[in-house]
């Protein structure tokens, strides 16, 4: 079992875990107990093997053994920039896309968002349970959500490569557009809502560098041209 605990580790040293999730999990349903491993990362990419000194449901000892470097994360930072979508779709796009290894997610309203909101607290916790489940080394940052010219604007300022995902047209498939592409910078991937990205959007993110991008001949759900996206970049 993973946990991400947010603390400095060192081996040899004894750490407190008083987040009453964990405290929960670990004290209530996994019924775990003094001797018992588990692994906790500190959310900056390093993780440790810990025995349990001491549990009850509040608080959990634990003793830290060999420590390291968790391999799995990706080469290069990618960010993904998701239109809004209804609600399951969006936390389904934050669960996913976490497995599959963005570093950082946008919520963008763009013109044809119908959904306007996110419910943060929920889709924290889905990318930490994500994270954890896929052996991830860091969570995902979630930020607020930004405007369609605030995100295209931040994304240009980063530095990274952008690319606005579009179906319809002759753009180069995204799988092709990445390996002819250095992304040691960091990639940005922009996806829209259901209803698709408005011409003026796209020639918005155009005009500012972004390469629009295919995901092949078939319309994609938002959701799933999510994973397909950051799966064709992540490696
Ligand atoms: N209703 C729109 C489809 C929107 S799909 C239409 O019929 O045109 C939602 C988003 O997924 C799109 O804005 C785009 O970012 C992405 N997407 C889906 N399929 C794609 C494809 N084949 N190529 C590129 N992007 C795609």
């Amino acid at each position: 079992m993973r946990f991400f605990i947010s603390q400095p580790m060192s081996k040899g040293a004894k750490v407190v875990i008083t987040d009453a999730g964990i405290c929960h999990q670990l004290a209530r349903v996994l019924r775990f107990a003094a001797g018992d491993m588990i692994i906790v990362l500190d959310g900056k990419g390093s993780e440790g093997e810990a025995v349990i000194q001491s549990i009850t449901k509040d608080a959990v000892t634990v003793k830290i053994g060999a420590c390291g470097r968790n391999a799995n994360e990706p080469e290069y930072r990618v960010t993904l920039y998701q239109s809004v979508l209804k609600k399951d779709k969006m936390e389904w796009v934050f669960e996913k896309c976490t497995e599959v290894g963005v570093a950082r997610f946008v919520p963008v309203l763009s013109e044809h968002s119908v959904k306007q909101g996110v419910n943060f607290i929920r889709a924290r916790k889905i990318a930490q349970e994500a994270a954890e489940q896929s052996r991830r080394g860091i969570i995902p940052e979630i930020n607020e959500i930004s405007s369609f010219e605030g995100a295209v604007t931040e994304a240009k300022e980063s530095g990274a490569v952008c690319v606005l995902a579009h179906n319809g047209g002759e753009a180069e498939h995204l799988r092709d557009f990445a390996r002819a592409h250095d992304l040691s910078g960091g990639v940005s991937v922009f996806i829209g809502p259901e209803g698709g990205f408005s011409d003026a959007e796209v020639a918005h993110a155009s005009q500012n560098g972004f390469h629009i991008v295919s995901l092949g001949k078939r319309t994609l759900r938002a959701e799933t041209a999510a994973i397909v996206a950051c799966f064709s970049v992540v490696t």
